[in-house]
């Protein structure tokens, strides 16, 4: 039997400017403000994209609206940390949800590790591991493993990524914590630099899509047909989204959006749909979770649209 098709005529016309309309006027949340330039955003904002498996990329107004990336970084942090180390990352980062806050001062009972690649002390330890002898090289590296995901060079916002730095004492907290307990083996301050500058990593609705249907897709970008990471990395990853994604709120999103995805403090939401696309939601405001009002009710209403719930679909 013919395997089911993967895009449908639904999914290549889908209207992502009336999706937009149809969230714009839901005007709760706050914005962030940990550091000053993310306090300085448009609350208005509101861009999507659908990146599909035959390379389409569907996009909706203020699509190539760049904000800093943020945690949304996180599950290509663990995908780049796991290609450069053939796997042993696993063996040094947890993949547990936490049911605590995305920056909370706490690392595994018993191992020292941090508890998941999600949560910033994991993300800082998958940082340290992609490959580089420096801060520079291992900057460098993300860098170009993220641009390889969006399918185009990416940039740092250096501004971003130096109040990232100077203003992130959780992070320092939490990189020296992982030094006294041996889970962390580059210094504490070159740790926080490197994902201080993989968070100040501009992206918009439109490539931030193409990176999460790379990891959707097997980790091959359907835009520029590149492997970017093996098909293991990418369900791995995926799969770690799916349990840890959206903070201590990823229960409740599996639930009512079924698609893995990760948000983070600047708005952005990626989601990777296995098999068969990504997408993207950027708008500032957040709920009480750290997540984008407007990405969490546009991805509720295209899972249910173009029928993506992992648990509930009806397709194939
Ligand atoms: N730069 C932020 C931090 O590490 C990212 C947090 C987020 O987006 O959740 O504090």
């Amino acid at each position: 039997m013919a395997a089911p098709p993967r895009t449908d005529a639904r999914t290549d016309s889908y209207d992502l400017d009336d999706l937009r309309r149809r969230v714009l006027p839901q005007d709760g949340g706050t914005v962030d403000d940990t550091v000053p330039q993310l306090a300085r955003a448009d609350p208005g904002l509101c861009g999507m994209a659908l990146a599909l498996a035959d390379g389409t990329v569907l996009a909706s107004e203020q699509a190539d609206a760049p904000v800093s990336v943020q945690s949304a970084v996180k599950p290509f942090l663990f995908a780049l940390a796991l290609l450069d180390t053939g796997g042993a990352a696993l063996d040094r980062v947890g993949i547990e949800p936490t049911g605590e806050a995305y920056d909370a001062i706490k690392l595994e009972g018993g191992t020292g590790r941090p508890p998941n690649p999600m949560v910033n002390a994991g993300a800082l330890l998958t940082a340290s591991l992609v490959r580089g002898d420096d801060v520079e090289a291992r900057s460098a590296r993300v860098l170009e493993g993220l641009s390889a995901f969006a399918g185009s060079e990416l940039a740092v916002d250096d501004d971003v990524a130096r109040s990232e730095h100077l203003l992130g004492d959780r992070n320092h907290a939490l990189a020296h914590l992982m030094r006294a307990e041996g889970a962390l083996e580059v210094g504490a301050d070159d740790a926080v630099a490197v994902y201080a500058r993989a968070c100040a990593v501009l992206v918009d609705a439109r490539r931030l899509a193409v990176m999460g249907a790379t990891l959707a897709l097997g980790g091959r970008n359907p835009v520029t047909g590149d492997q970017v990471v093996p098909r293991e990395v990418a369900r791995d990853v995926v799969s770690v989204m799916a349990t840890c994604g959206v903070y201590d709120g990823s229960g409740r999103w599996m639930r009512s959006v079924g698609v893995p995805a990760k948000s983070s403090v600047s708005g952005a939401v990626v989601l990777s749909a296995t098999g068969v696309l990504g997408a993207a939601v950027i708008s500032p405001p957040l709920d009480e979770q750290g997540t984008s009002v407007r990405g969490h009710v546009a991805s509720e209403l295209l899972s249910r649209e173009l029928d993506l719930h992992a648990f509930g679909s009806r397709r194939g």
